[in-house]
């Protein structure tokens, strides 16, 4: 097979394979790696529906990584996709209501983030060994609550990796900070910072540009590399469940060969739903591509106008991980649909980075006839949760009943039948107030452990390890700095 390179959305740096875009994360001219060709699948849907979660990630990734022998690879999955997922199906599809639940909440963390994270580690020290780099690799990243504690779970005890968390003191929910702080590990930092995420994330990106720093990391043997969503090694591994889900429905009969269905994605970034463009560009028969957002609906404005437009108030909802107004990965569709040019999307994003808006041509917006875009506001989503548990029993979390809600307006708008996919991006217990008060009650006096052992009796579904783990784990992590700090704490950690 010939190898498949990676070159940046705005044109510069040249080309680069797999593993090599995998260390470098972001292109050096600020762009995102995007393959050369979206690689077809390497056999037909049908014999993929016979794969389990393991063979059919090895069939879609070496399709992608091209550089990775297949060993590597196997181990990789191996190495990820294991009994940290509670079950073994790795990610099952549930239907209810009319609808097909693609549940991605079944590894450490009980949300999406750990389908990528978990092999995103082992990708990368294989990159780095494939790359002659004998340098430890340190990962720093900045949360504002999910993503720290998936990359955490993810780079714990991986050799040759640390990995440091930064996080808002006073900005991420009672249970995440919890499950940052017992988090096990002797190549594991967390520290919270006296400020918000936005400075936690400014603080992280001076310590990835500062050249002095750099030199100094090297010479005690390590570099920085980051677990971010836009690092193509956290891509490839989400357009997996797509393939695999369109494989068990066609399996269990829900659907014939070559019938095309309808994928709802509760969005954030839009790493997610392009995953899930990627899916059908490989081959998985898709309808169209339902985007849906929250009350800060930037994408399904671009996706009605054609204009990005970021200069609005940023709302903080019951779906906290889609509260996001800067939606990194739209840029690798921004880039797609200008027909693969880099110039074109280059000046797009200068503009976002300018005036905060863009407004892409007539011609482009022909070009997003595979999407669409749906919003909830907070009262739609509570209602949701509410009716879909009521109606069949079955409770799903706030970012799920995003896209719940939206797949169902859209097939009531469309009178498009086709069998509809929404990707369930959370465990309903790791929003269990939100959920709780959405199905109906008031649970002021409550606290938040007692409130799972509620919702398992309400739901049947018992509460996962995950919870169940942190309810009494010691706090490993004390670690509080300054802003200023951040950099020193980084040094000390490291004895650099
Ligand atoms: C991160 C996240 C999202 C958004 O996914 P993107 O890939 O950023 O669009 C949705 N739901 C949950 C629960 C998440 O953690």
């Amino acid at each position: 097979m010939s190898e498949l390179l990676y070159g940046s959305t705005r044109g510069g740096g040249g080309k680069v394979t797999a593993s090599q875009a995998i260390l470098k994360g972001l292109a050096d001219d600020g762009g995102l790696f995007v393959p050369d060709s979206i690689p077809a699948l390497p056999m037909s849907m049908k014999a993929i529906s016979e794969l389990s979660y393991q063979e059919t990630a090895l069939a879609v990734m070496k399709q992608f990584l091209t550089d990775f022998t297949e060993e590597e690879l196997r181990s990789c999955i191996a190495n990820a996709y294991d009994d940290k997922f509670d079950t073994a199906e790795i990610a099952p599809v549930k239907e209810a209501g009319g609808i097909y639940y693609l549940e991605l909440f079944h590894g450490s963390t009980i949300a999406f983030k750990d389908m990528a994270l978990s092999i995103l580690p082992h990708l990368m020290v294989t990159a780095a060994k494939k790359n002659k780099i004998e340098n430890e690799i340190v990962i720093l990243t900045a949360t504002s609550g999910d993503t720290g504690k998936a990359a955490l779970a993810g780079f714990a005890e991986v050799p040759g990796t640390k990995i440091i968390v930064f996080y808002p003191k006073d900005g991420v929910s009672p249970i995440q900070k919890k499950q940052m702080v017992t988090q096990k590990g002797k190549n594991t930092f967390v520290v919270g910072i006296n400020g918000n995420f936005d400075d936690a994330q400014s603080g992280v990106k001076a310590m990835f540009g500062d050249k002095e720093l750099k030199k100094e990391l090297n010479s005690h043997g390590y570099q920085f590399s980051s677990a971010n969503s836009i690092n193509i090694g956290r891509l490839v591994p989400q357009v997996v469940y797509y393939v695999y889900a369109y494989g068990k429905l066609l399996q269990k009969g829900v659907i014939a060969d070559g019938e095309k269905i309808n994928v709802t994605v509760p969005t954030g970034n839009f790493g997610n739903i392009l995953a899930a463009y990627y899916a059908m560009l490989m081959g998985v028969p898709v309808g169209k591509l339902i985007c849906a957002s929250n009350e800060n609906k930037v994408l399904f404005d671009f996706f009605h106008t054609g204009v990005y437009d970021k200069n609005r108030e940023f709302i903080l909802t019951s779906s906290p991980s889609m509260d996001i107004l800067i939606s990194s990965n739209l840029e690798r569709l921004v880039y797609k649909i200008a027909g693969n040019n880099a110039g074109q999307d280059a000046l797009f994003m200068r503009e976002l980075s300018e005036k905060g808006s863009y407004k892409i041509t007539e011609e482009m917006r022909e070009a997003l006839a595979d999407f669409t875009g749906g919003f909830a506001d907070e009262a739609e989503t509570a209602e949701e949760i509410k009716t879909v548990y009521q109606q069949t029993g079955y409770v799903i979390d706030t970012h799920t009943a995003v896209a719940s809600f939206a797949a169902r307006k859209y097939r009531e708008a469309t009178k498009d039948t086709r069998k509809m996919l929404v990707a369930s991006t959370a465990s309903p217990y790791k929003f269990t107030r939100s959920v709780m008060e959405a199905i109906g009650g008031k649970y002021d006096e409550i606290e938040d452990f007692a409130l799972a052992d509620r919702l398992a009796e309400i739901s049947g579904v018992p509460v996962p390890a995950a919870v169940e783990e942190i309810r009494t784990a010691p706090i490993l992590h004390k670690t509080v700095c300054e802003i200023s700090e951040m950099q020193a704490v980084v040094k000390s950690f490291l004895a650099v």
